[in-house]
């Protein structure tokens, strides 16, 4: 690389005060730019990145991307976007500022694109929609980065609310944006929304292809219609593998494990070779429902007849199925044998298990192997602590995450009504009728309570759980959406909540005893299988 002349001047000059701080490059290049030196500027900038001494400051960024602005110099303030989007500096509003405005004076939507999808990459959806509002110059592709991106990072009820912009603004989808949707719809259960978008590709006339079709059997199984999922499936004609494990991870989430079995019988007798997916779908299967004979059978097969080399996630499976069927040694076993370290999932299928089935003898084992695994974990250590019942050292250690911000995973529920998606995060007021959804929670359990259910208060189950831990186990997002189902609809409709996570043990209880007090059917589906709750029982068999 040939360097510019003053380049290298200035790398001269900057190595003999290479000690010195950012602000004062900043100082410099800010010195250049009020001097109307808008060319050396860049210059500057380009040989502070070559000396490679210093990384430049907030102010040095947005000093430069002035000069920018005002040389119309696009491509210049691309790269320095990229620099932005690696080192985090784009919450300064200082940085963030002339970025958006440098979208004014770019007629190609290629700029704020490459801006928006840098955004939606390092899991910034707020920035990215910004910087997608400032734009006068949006294309599909704009429309599909914000969609997709909003449904990758777990927004998707804003990802259909921008369909339903892009679509207004006769924007016109294509199959992109269709799979994006599609797969909004399926995550939050939006039934209603599906069926509409599914009429629109029909109206679009387009083609089906292998991805289109597995999103619409994914979003038919997910939002509870494992029928429809069915018969798009069979309408499918040339099947390739993906549209197989949308329709097997379907069936596993409704638990029909033999129904599992049977498709992936004809697959394999039409020649379609299984991938990983198609296996995790029928392993996941298996253990819920207490297959364990199966699940082990196809373990193997997965390995001797078809070589595919299991994932974690096929032996946290395994762990789970065996420990859930209280085979708990069968269970450790296959821990020790695998071939990379278990994580956090795996031992608290473990944990959960040991407790659940009083072996507190592995239990003890587990919790040895995960305080040396995972030292530095501080969730996973509160468990530990708490299961051997130091509960001094477990509340430590729950103030030393509260100080280091690490928090679980925060719990979302959605409910489709009225045409909406509304949204619930555990133990938030966000919601507009926050308060009379929180009165007819209060009124809900009190009458629960009266009629025997206790609340779940053992310590462990809950931390086991994939949820954070709430001041208040009532405040979780299933319970917050159920409530505002029974206060807006009339007795005896069904409810229909999905939710991002697992539900916890508390709630699954909490469910069964509010489907008989109030004698209606509760459907809840969560991250692993929908949950048919009637008369004070549920279809999973509490076995999830
Ligand atoms: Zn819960
Ligand atoms: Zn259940």
């Amino acid at each position: 690389m040939v360097l510019h002349k003053h380049s290298k001047q200035c790398l001269r000059a900057y190595s003999t005060i290479s000690l010195i701080s950012p602000s004062f490059y900043s100082f410099i290049i800010r010195a250049s730019i009020e001097k109307g030196a808008l060319q050396k500027a860049l210059l500057d900038y380009k040989a502070i990145l070559f000396s490679g001494t210093i990384q430049p400051d907030h102010r040095t960024l947005s000093s430069v991307l002035d000069a920018c602005k005002i040389l119309l110099n696009i491509r210049f303030a691309t790269s320095i976007h990229a620099r932005v989007i690696k080192t985090g500096f784009q919450l300064y509003p200082s940085v963030l500022a002339p970025l958006v405005e440098a979208l004014e004076w770019g007629a190609d939507p290629l700029f704020g694109n490459l801006i928006v999808d840098g955004y939606m990459k390092s899991g910034e959806f707020d920035n990215a929609n910004k910087v997608f509002k400032q734009m006068s110059n949006r294309d599909v592709v704009s429309w599909n980065l914000m969609i997709a991106g909003g449904v990758r990072n777990a927004r998707p009820k804003e990802a259909l609310s921008i369909f339903q912009q892009m679509l207004g603004l006769n924007f016109k989808p294509n199959g992109f944006t269709f799979s994006s949707v599609l797969s909004g719809c399926a995550r939050t259960g939006a039934l209603r929304e599906g069926k509409r978008v599914h009429q629109l590709m029909i109206e679009h006339g387009i083609e089906l292809n292998s991805i289109l079709s597995s999103a619409l059997v994914d979003m038919y199984s997910k939002c509870g219609r494992i029928q429809t999922a069915k018969q798009v499936f069979d309408n499918v004609q040339r099947k390739d593998v993906s549209v197989w494990n949308a329709m097997i991870t379907g069936l596993a989430i409704h638990g029909l494990a033999l129904d599992v079995m049977e498709l992936f019988s004809r697959m394999e007798g039409e020649g379609v070779t299984p991938d990983s997916i198609t296996f995790l779908g029928i392993l996941t299967a298996c253990s819920h429902c207490g297959l364990v004979e199966e699940g082990c059978r196809h373990f193997d097969l997965m390995r001797s007849h078809y070589s595919i080399e299991p994932q974690l996630e096929h032996y946290g499976a395994m762990v789970d199925q065996l420990s859930r069927a209280g085979l708990l040694e069968e269970a450790y076993t296959i821990i020790k044998a695998m071939p990379m370290e278990p994580d956090m999932v795996t031992w608290r299928a473990l944990l959960s298990a040991c407790r659940t089935h009083g072996n507190a003898k592995l239990g003890e084992v587990a919790v040895e192997q995960m305080a040396s695994l995972y030292s530095g974990d501080c969730v996973l250590l509160s468990n530990i602590y708490s299961a051997s019942k130091r509960w001094d050292n477990a509340e430590r250690v729950r103030d030393v995450m509260k100080k280091m911000g690490i928090r679980k995973n925060r719990g979302l529920s959605w409910v489709e009504m009225g045409g909406f998606v509304h949204q619930f995060k555990a133990g938030d007021r966000s919601h507009p009728e926050s308060n009379t959804i929180r009165e007819v929670l209060g009124r809900l359990s009190q009458r629960i309570k009266m009629e025997g259910f206790v609340p779940m208060m053992d310590l462990v189950l809950m931390d086991v759980s994939e949820e954070e831990k709430e001041g208040n186990l009532n405040l979780h997002s299933e319970k917050l959406a159920t409530a505002y189902w029974i206060l807006k609809t009339s007795p005896g409709t069904e409810i229909r909540v999905s939710k991002n996570l697992r539900t916890c043990h508390d709630c699954h209880g909490w469910m069964k005893m509010v489907s008989r007090v109030l004698n209606r059917v509760i459907v809840v589906r969560d991250r692993i299988r929908f949950h048919r709750f009637e008369n004070g029982s549920c279809s999973c068999g509490d076995y999830w």
